[in-house]
């Protein structure tokens, strides 16, 4: 969401449900944070700020790590305060994985929703792409350029008829986009559950909270709840990891087939290379002439 003021939420928010690689339950706890103090996950009395400088593995979720404290799976809920333009929270975690809930970032949205959002007096400050990034792995491949307009589009390529060769584009101007992009949920294919819990990983799926395709059928009985949902999904996985940057990117990014390892490399080009420039939200409307469409 393009906001003109940081954000934080109006109260503590309890969020429980269960861990999606551990299987095991888990609990967070938002609490409001102060302008400029960022997203900040809080493990056994260690902070660890939501920056790519910490983040460690890239398993089919992005993992934090700092002093030997870990925290799985950020990347939904990531998604979520970057969607209703929260930039300062801290984020408590009781168990090692950020609950999986439904698979989205639909729930957490919810419930930051009902705890209310609250408008700081500080200027949101963006991290504005000022030159073309190009990160490859083979075939995959993830370009960002300078833009007037944040776009964020991720292109799936699969050699099946159910996801296929699809693309799907999140831009935060467009209302519709918000939730299409919110509740896509996640997922995988029968043949790699197995893989994944031999791998230690996924102990805690089901059809609760994750699509599972058999071939091109869709195992959950309710369906798809989007024809192109796993596209969308993607999206969501990518806005998560993008933001890992410790500030909203602002920037035109394509995603070739990219995933969570890609999106971080991504991140840390940007940051290594000081591709990004923080512009406060005025300095970006008056760059870009933007008069309208901004949530205060
Ligand atoms: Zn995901």
């Amino acid at each position: 969401m393009i906001c003109f003021f940081q954000r934080s939420i109006k109260k503590t928010i309890v969020i429980e449900g269960i861990g999606l690689h551990t299987g095991n339950k888990t609990k967070i706890k938002l609490i409001p944070a102060k302008e400029n103090t960022g997203i900040i996950f809080i493990k056994d009395g260690v902070e660890i700020p939501a920056n790519i400088d910490y983040a460690k593995r890239f398993d089919f979720s992005t993992t934090l790590e700092k002093d030997g404290k870990v925290i799985n799976t950020v990347e939904h809920l990531l998604s979520a305060l970057y969607l209703t333009g929260i930039d300062n929270v801290y984020i408590e975690i009781i168990g090692d994985e950020i609950p999986i809930l439904d698979g989205s970032a639909h729930l957490f949205i919810k419930h930051i929703k009902s705890a209310g959002i609250k408008s700081l007096r500080e200027e949101k400050i963006y991290a504005v792409l000022k030159e073309e990034m190009l990160v490859k792995d083979e075939d995959k491949y993830i370009y960002g350029k300078p833009s007037e307009e944040i776009i964020f589009t991720y292109h799936a390529d699969y050699n099946n008829n159910i996801i296929g060769n699809r693309k799907f584009s999140y831009k935060p101007n467009e209302k519709e986009s918000f939730n299409s992009v919110a509740n896509a949920r996640t997922y995988c294919f029968i043949e790699e559950v197995n893989y994944l819990k031999n791998l230690g990983l996924a102990k805690g799926g089901s059809l609760e909270n994750a699509v599972v395709f058999d071939g091109d059928k869709v195992l959950n009985p309710d369906g798809l709840r989007y024809e192109d949902e796993p596209v969308r999904h993607k999206v969501l996985d990518l806005i998560g990891d993008l933001y890992l940057l410790g500030y909203p990117l602002w920037a035109d990014i394509y995603s070739y087939k990219g995933g969570h390892r890609l999106n971080a490399e991504f991140v840390r080009n940007i940051k290594e290379n000081g591709a990004v420039e923080l512009l406060y939200a005025s300095e970006v409307l008056d760059k870009n002439n933007i008069l309208t469409k901004i949530a205060v």
